[in-house]
């Protein structure tokens, strides 16, 4: 079946062109919102990884919605209007009311930049919807996804305010424990939710992260610390794990080329205990068509090509 037709049989992504959302996205941070409360009472939210824009969307939208009803309410003219930043490594269409910045959220310009924008302020909301273009080896993409949930977190520890809340995609791998540990160190409140938008065949999920309080003497510049200035920090910003060598001198070495009589050892073949069960190289030598029969098998050569089995 082509993308057209199981894009149509798509509820979602109907759905978002009817109501104007940019990306069927929209509606995992509408589901979010609705069973977390999280944009009450938010007036400065950051959208990190935000192209085409339906969560700026979603932010704009919502949180503007809560303004003008605590305007009508209140007749409170000291009320601030929600402020958003958005910010992607691509470009974006406009928005009202949302202010932009197109960069690389690794980069630590990128978050100085954002700092810049809210002018000592603190927000209320980071949220984070980043994924890195797939490349299907899934270790590799779990491991960037990682990444970038860690660069988020390292923005929102610098302008996040205390009680206030960050969600962020997050692929529920085999070490999504330890993404847990880590945001734990700084949300009193960690959950992982998988809005019914977010699709079953996906390992996507996102984590609400609420009541944030960074932890006594911990300094958010010691994530940005180049290794010569790291040993300078103190207790929670600078903890090293103890390294420890396993057996001693007397040993050879693994990185030594030693002659093959060593020792006054004479050298003598050992087959390998265990052979691979199934290699990677089975269906190449499966193909290889052995030719000039009779002679030594190193120098057997490959029908049609100058290699030989020692090639591989
Ligand atoms: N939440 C968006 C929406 O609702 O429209 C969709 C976000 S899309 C799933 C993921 C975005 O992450 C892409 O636009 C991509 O450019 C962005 N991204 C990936 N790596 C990034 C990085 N290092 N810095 C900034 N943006 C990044």
């Amino acid at each position: 079946m082509g993308k057209t037709s199981k894009d149509k049989r798509d509820i979602y992504y109907r759905k978002a062109k009817e109501e104007g959302w940019r990306a069927r996205s929209a509606f995992k941070l509408l589901q979010i919102d609705d069973k977390f409360n999280i944009l009450h009472g938010v007036t400065k939210a950051v959208d990190l990884c935000a192209a085409p824009g339906s969560w700026s969307q979603v932010l704009t939208r919502r949180l503007n919605e809560n303004y003008e009803k605590l305007k009508e309410a209140k007749s409170d003219c000291t009320l601030i209007a929600p402020k958003i930043i958005a910010v992607d490594l691509q470009a974006m269409a406009p928005i009202e009311g949302v202010i932009q910045i197109q960069g690389d959220i690794t980069n630590i310009n990128t978050a100085e930049q954002i700092i810049a924008y809210f002018d000592n302020e603190q927000a209320d909301l980071v949220v984070c919807d980043g994924a890195p273009d797939v490349t299907g080896l899934h270790d590799m993409d779990i491991y960037i996804q990682s990444q970038l949930l860690l660069s988020a977190l390292r923005i929102t520890l610098r302008i996040l305010k205390p009680k206030g809340t960050f969600v962020a995609k997050i692929f529920r791998a085999k070490d999504v424990t330890l993404l847990y540990s880590q945001l734990k160190i700084f949300f009193t409140s960690v959950i992982c939710a998988k809005p019914l938008s977010s699709r079953n065949s996906s390992f996507e999920a996102f984590v609400v992260c609420r009541d944030f309080n960074l932890p006594e003497d911990f300094n958010p510049d010691s994530l940005d610390t180049s290794i010569s200035e790291f040993s300078k920090l103190k207790g929670v910003n600078g903890y090293i794990a103890p390294f420890v060598i396993c057996g001693d001198l007397s040993q050879p070495d693994s990185d030594t080329s030693y002659p093959l009589d060593f020792e006054g050892q004479k050298f003598e073949y050992c087959k390998p205990t265990q052979s691979p069960i199934n290699p990677a190289y089975e269906e190449a030598i499966s193909l290889l068509s052995v030719i000039n029969l009779g002679k030594d098998s190193a120098s057997c050569t490959l029908q049609g090509s100058s290699m030989t089995i020692d090639d591989f």
